[in-house]
């Protein structure tokens, strides 16, 4: 058994875009008093939306990752290694393929997606993704042989899919680096997508997002296919359910996603592996458990005529990791505030080659109540691009240092986007769904 001589453990499963920060905030409110640990199943923390980049080699994925160990010993966390298995909440332990059993006061999950390949025949085989580490280093492999011989390419999502910003980044992208090289002639390029139209990226209504990505694609010639529902791939093809076939030479279709399995086994989530929470990020029925992150539920609002999930952003992910380490601190008695729910407001870059577009959606869950936000628009320019570049470096700086959501970056979003993290909550015990978000 694992077991801490500190007052007490907070354990974090997954050191990705959300278990980092969580694990940096809950040591700088709970200082030496307790031990915070971290516990993924990989060494390496990877930042995943420079994947895009790393598939079409225009970086190393060592530019993007970080050593789990290191950082750990430098920020007085504790570090341990395993594929998680099973949680058992009522002895508050989790348990790890490798044999280790480790004990916790407070949990947190913060263990991303599992990718949904094997709902889509053929999907894992013949298409590529670029959503883990694996697949960015297989897609690369795949596109510089792609390149050498040009043909049809097919980018799109699966029925279920909730993140399509990597769609669009890794087709213009694509498309950017084809025109490049001259090849840009030979290669019929075809966007195919559950989003009811495009630039909706299932956040629907953003402010002149479909006007400024339709009129891109339009440019680009790239022709489109909205509320499709891939059905099948095979070495050569993409099939539709209506039965609209497509060639494709390569094809990079984002999978839907579900929770982690241990998710399941511990009888923690939904139908999909999802952990439904309360809007303190803390797990609906265990009072010791929060989520945060892709793992979590969030329910799409928008019934499109095919399925599509609900996008987690990057700084979505942040937010919950703030909010669910300022709540453990509040119910530690170690910070004497109100307990605090993520607003959900968001900024995405996406990089399209020459140009690219910022979406921004306060908050991206629209009232359910009214169906409406505080405000969204889009914005397109080059500067969008300079913008994600910066924030790819000032991320991979800020966890080099150890910080999660430092006061210079929430004044920065607050003055630049009129953006706000986080607010005190309204109702603890409602679901983030249910309620309407404050944005005071
Ligand atoms: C290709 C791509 C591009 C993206 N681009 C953008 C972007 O430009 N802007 C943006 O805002 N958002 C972007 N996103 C979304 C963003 O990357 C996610 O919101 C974010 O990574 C989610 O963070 P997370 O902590 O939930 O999961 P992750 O960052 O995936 O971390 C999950 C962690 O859990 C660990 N883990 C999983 N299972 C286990 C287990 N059984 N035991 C132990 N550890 C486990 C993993 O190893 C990992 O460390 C992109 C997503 C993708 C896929």
């Amino acid at each position: 058994m694992h077991k801490t001589n500190q007052q007490g453990r907070v354990l974090i499963i997954g050191a990705g875009l959300g278990g980092l920060p969580a694990a940096y905030e809950l040591k700088q409110h709970l200082g030496a008093q307790y031990q915070v640990t971290l516990l993924s199943d990989s060494p390496k923390f990877t930042f995943i939306p420079g994947l895009i980049q790393v598939g079409l080699g225009h970086i190393p994925l060592e530019h993007i990752q970080l050593d789990m160990a290191t950082l750990s010993r430098r920020h007085g966390l504790e570090w341990l290694q395993g594929k998680v298995e099973l949680i058992n909440p009522e002895q508050r332990l989790v348990m790890t393929k490798e044999g280790q059993q480790i004990d916790y006061d407070y949990l947190v999950i913060a263990s991303g997606a599992e990718l949904a390949t094997d709902l889509v025949p053929g999907l894992g085989e013949y298409g590529h993704s670029v959503c883990n580490p694996h697949h960015a280093l297989a897609a690369h492999t795949a596109w510089e042989e792609f390149l050498q011989n040009p043909t049809d390419l097919v980018v799109g999502a699966a029925p279920g899919a909730g993140c399509f910003g990597p769609a669009y980044e890794f087709l213009l992208l694509a498309d950017w680096e084809l025109r490049q090289k001259g090849l840009r002639d030979q290669v019929k390029i075809t966007y195919i997508t559950p989003e009811p139209y495009i630039g909706h990226l299932g956040i629907a209504e953003v402010h002149r997002a479909q006007e400024l990505t339709e009129e891109l694609m339009r440019f680009r010639g790239i022709e489109t296919i909205t509320n499709a529902a891939i059905a099948g791939l095979t070495p050569n093809t993409v099939y539709l359910r209506d039965g609209r076939a497509f060639a494709s030479g390569y094809s990079m279709i984002l999978p839907s996603f579900r929770g982690a399995k241990f998710v399941q086994a511990s009888g923690l989530g939904n139908e999909k592996g999802f952990l439904p929470i309360l809007p303190t990020q803390r797990h609906r029925d265990h009072d010791r458990i929060y989520g945060v992150g892709v793992s979590v539920q969030l329910e799409q609002p928008d019934k499109t005529p095919v399925p599509i999930g609900m996008p987690k952003s990057g700084q979505m992910v942040e937010a919950m990791a703030m909010v669910a380490a300022h709540n453990i601190a509040v119910e530690l008695g170690i910070i004497h505030k109100p307990l605090e729910t993520p607003t959900l407001e968001a900024i995405c870059f996406a990089e399209f080659g020459n140009t690219g577009i910022a979406y921004i959606a306060a908050p991206v869950v629209a009232d359910p109540v009214t169906g409406k936000r505080r405000y969204s628009y889009a914005a397109q320019g080059i500067w969008v691009n300079w913008a994600k570049i910066a924030f790819e470096l000032y991320f991979l700086w800020k966890m080099r240092l150890g910080l999660g959501l430092p006061w210079f970056e929430k004044l920065g979003l607050r003055l630049l986007f009129g953006l706000k993290l986080s607010s005190p909550v309204l109702s603890p015990q409602t679901s983030p769904t249910q309620i309407p978000v404050t944005n005071s």
